[in-house]
């Protein structure tokens, strides 16, 4: 088959789909412990909060066209949009109307638009890029640009914490904005890190775009107000320049494919169009599922009282389990602050993260090598083959489980 520079860009053996396949492979032949993917977890007090939403909308003639019968405005569904900028405006003050926001079919398809629309070639034959001020930095980025050599991200500075934690800092002095800069992007809180960036980091990051009239894109698919996956203090923000992405599937509806998108009217026209071009509509099934729950505040509720303590109790198990397995090795974690991962660092490893992951496979423990979370970084550094990214979303068993067979196979390769 002949492709298009297009089509060989898209099947050229891609990081996520690679792990996307993996993960599918693992979980189809079962009894492996998934500790890779970023699959929430499933928590029965939002299922039955949707089952009961699913009810109504299909027990009425009325909403069940809605849901599946009519296609929403390229922007998405109105009701929706109202909801969340009413919600958005009540929680923090910030000044947007629905057309501030646009929904997209996933979050990953947000970037997609978001990323080729600010980054790639110009029209004048000239080239610009996505800045990743702090690597590392998520997984799903790396090939959704179009043309190569789209990213440039800067390595951090490392903070120690005590004998076994560190924290990821952004290094400004690092930073560098050249014309050829079209966009700033962080996720807060971090997937792999679980790092979330201080309030006067985002300040400064924000302030730099602005500065350099670029857009500042906060992907905020773990923060608040939902999913609400944040364990330390943090404020959010939103202003015109920003560019806040957001997403259903951590408040536990991956499979509804629904991101949002808090922007600029401008940059949001600009989208909606894409989306009708693209997709004709993003789909309706998320937001209808989610609008009076969002118009009533309960999804704040749910987010604080349910979705936020299941993780962090997770992560206190999973961190207490790791302290005790891992004894007399070498690691350091990186403080978890945020979403749902442990993103381990084993200072001097004698072999390479993808080895490391081999290995643990083979002892039927699915995790995500370190080096792939470091897109667009200048090669050379010692610390992405070092590193390792375990979730602890699934069941506790399993990750106590998964914790030990890593403790073991660390012990054997370090012996
Ligand atoms: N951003 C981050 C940081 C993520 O971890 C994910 C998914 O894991 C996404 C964006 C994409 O999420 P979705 O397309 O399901 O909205």
């Amino acid at each position: 088959m002949k492709l298009s520079a297009f089509g060989e860009k898209l099947s050229a053996g891609a990081g996520i789909l690679s792990l996307m396949d993996d993960l599918g492979t693992a979980l189809a032949e079962g009894g492996k412990i998934m500790m890779g993917g970023g699959n929430p977890g499933h928590i029965p007090e939002i299922q039955t909060v949707m089952a009961e939403r699913l009810r109504t909308l299909t027990d009425d003639e009325q909403l069940l066209r809605r849901l599946i019968g009519t296609y929403d405005p390229p922007r998405g569904e109105g009701e929706f949009l109202q909801a969340l900028a009413s919600l958005l405006r009540r929680e923090y003050g910030w000044d947007l109307t629905e057309e501030n926001i646009c929904l997209t079919n996933g979050s990953q398809g947000a970037f997609f638009l978001l990323f080729n629309v600010l980054a790639g070639t110009t029209g004048n034959g000239g080239k610009r890029k996505i800045l990743l001020p702090m690597a590392p930095e998520y997984i799903g980025y790396a090939d959704l640009g179009l043309v190569d050599d789209f990213f440039v991200s800067v390595r951090p500075r490392i903070e120690m914490i005590g004998d076994h934690f560190f924290k990821y800092r952004v290094d400004f002095e690092g930073i560098t904005i050249t014309d050829e800069i079209g966009a700033l992007c962080v996720s807060r809180p971090t997937n792999p890190t679980g790092n979330v960036l201080t309030d006067d980091e985002i300040a400064r990051l924000a302030r730099l775009a602005e500065e350099n009239e670029i857009p500042f894109i906060i992907d905020n698919a773990y923060g608040v107000p939902f999913p609400g996956m944040i364990y330390t203090e943090a404020t959010p923000v939103w202003n015109e320049n920003l560019i806040l992405c957001m997403s259903l599937s951590k408040f536990g509806l991956p499979a509804v494919r629904t991101g949002i998108v808090i922007a600029g009217k401008e940059m949001i026209r600009l989208l909606s169009g894409v989306n009708a071009v693209v997709n004709l509509a993003p789909g309706s099934f998320g937001a209808m599922l989610t609008t009076e729950i969002i118009r009533s505040g309960e999804i704040i509720r749910l987010s604080r009282e349910v979705i936020k303590p299941f993780y962090q109790h997770k992560m206190q198990r999973a961190l207490t389990c790791l302290q005790e397995c891992f004894k007399g090795i070498a690691y350091k974690v990186h403080v978890p602050e945020g979403a749902m991962f442990l993103w381990l660092w084993f200072p001097g490893l004698p072999l390479s993260g993808r080895q490391l992951y081999e290995r643990l496979k083979k002892r039927g423990v699915v995790v995500v090598s370190g080096d792939y979370f470091f897109p667009g970084l200048a090669p050379g550094w010692r610390h992405t083959d070092e590193c390792l990214r375990i979730t602890y979303s699934q069941e506790e068993e399993a990750v106590r489980r998964g914790i030990h067979i890593i403790a073991e196979e660390l012990r054997a390769i370090l012996a």
